[in-house]
């Protein structure tokens, strides 16, 4: 490992270890949605959001089911930092299927981009859930090389639009988080891989995308984040998801509320991603949410600001709602 990249991974394990206690209690008044398996099932005319922890999410609308960045498995810290081989946990993916009632057929996964905590969980997960995978190039091969067919991956790119049944997905631009001023593991996969990724850094982030989902007569905007400069290339959506991996992003956060123009705001992948699933939702300390949430209240962002735990599901209100 170089040593900017040591510098940054020790940084980071400081950050993390301070963020142990960061619960989402402080923020319950922002809380939508009920525990996953008492929500009721989904009307062709709506559509429901299931948080699964990092940017994992479900949506659902009549008999569609898109997966968004499912991560289970997590993995400790200490692999990551000393390039241990790191691998799904099918028990983990068990459990999760049974605590957030997802079902057991998905018409298709999005995957903003190909860094462990995106893609890991997505090829054994496609393999039983079936379902096309909707990735960049990069992603696609990262899939193939664990097993994916390459009929069952859709390489796509900004501008590409896909219909999964009632549902449509509009491929977007983004760019990646810079985390502690750097892009962690950037690069390319251009051709297949000889052995399936193993390591952390394997997992090459590609291309990185946003995705614009409109099914149930809702439109949903999700990313993984961003940086300042390029806003969201989408507005007027019922719900954005919003990346705040690293807090405001020097302003990022309000460029792009402001730009999309939702009527929801949900902050994402901002839990402590190391922690077992099991042991519940935990800020890192990267994402500073206290101030994320004085930002949308102090500059009247446009939006009603949202958090949701793992394993909720949340039933969108309809519009003028
Ligand atoms: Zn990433």
């Amino acid at each position: 490992m170089n040593r900017s990249a040591t510098a940054f991974l020790a940084g980071l394990a400081a950050l993390l270890a301070v963020s142990c206690s960061n619960r989402l209690g402080p923020h319950r008044d922002l809380l939508v949605g009920v525990p996953a398996q008492s929500a009721p099932a989904p009307a062709a005319e709506g559509l429901s959001v299931t948080y699964l922890g990092v940017n994992g999410y479900l949506l659902r609308s009549g008999r569609e089911a898109i997966l968004v960045d499912p991560f289970f498995s997590r993995v400790p810290l200490r692999d990551v930092l000393f390039q241990a081989p790191i691998a799904p946990d099918p028990a983990v993916l068990v459990e999760a299927r049974q605590a957030g009632a997802i079902p057991g057929r998905i018409d298709a996964f999005l995957v903003t981009h190909s860094h462990f905590d995106h893609l890991l969980d997505t090829p054994a997960l496609q393999a039983e859930l079936g379902g096309r995978v909707v990735t960049s190039e990069t992603g696609a091969f990262l899939c193939e090389a664990a097993g994916t067919a390459r009929r069952d991956l859709l390489p796509s790119h900004p501008g590409d639009v896909h219909r999964f049944g009632a549902a449509t997905v509009r491929v977007l631009a983004a760019r990646h988080d810079l985390v502690l001023g750097s892009t962690p593991y950037p690069g390319l996969v251009t051709e297949p891989l000889a052995e399936a990724p193993s390591r952390a850094k394997d997992w090459r982030l590609g291309t990185p995308l946003a995705f614009l989902v409109e099914m149930g007569g809702h439109r949903v905007y999700i990313e993984s984040g961003g940086v300042l400069g390029s806003p969201p290339s989408v507005s007027d959506v019922d719900l954005a998801i919003v990346g705040t991996a690293v807090g405001e992003g020097k302003g990022r956060y309000a460029e792009a509320v402001r730009s999309l123009r939702a009527r929801y705001v949900l902050p994402s992948h901002q839990d402590n991603f190391f922690n077992p699933l099991s042991s519940g939702f935990h800020f890192s300390a990267l994402s500073d949410f206290p101030r994320i949430r004085a930002t949308h209240r102090k500059l009247e962002l446009p939006g009603r600001l949202v958090l949701m735990d793992y394993f909720h599901t949340w039933t969108l209100p309809g519009p003028g709602k």
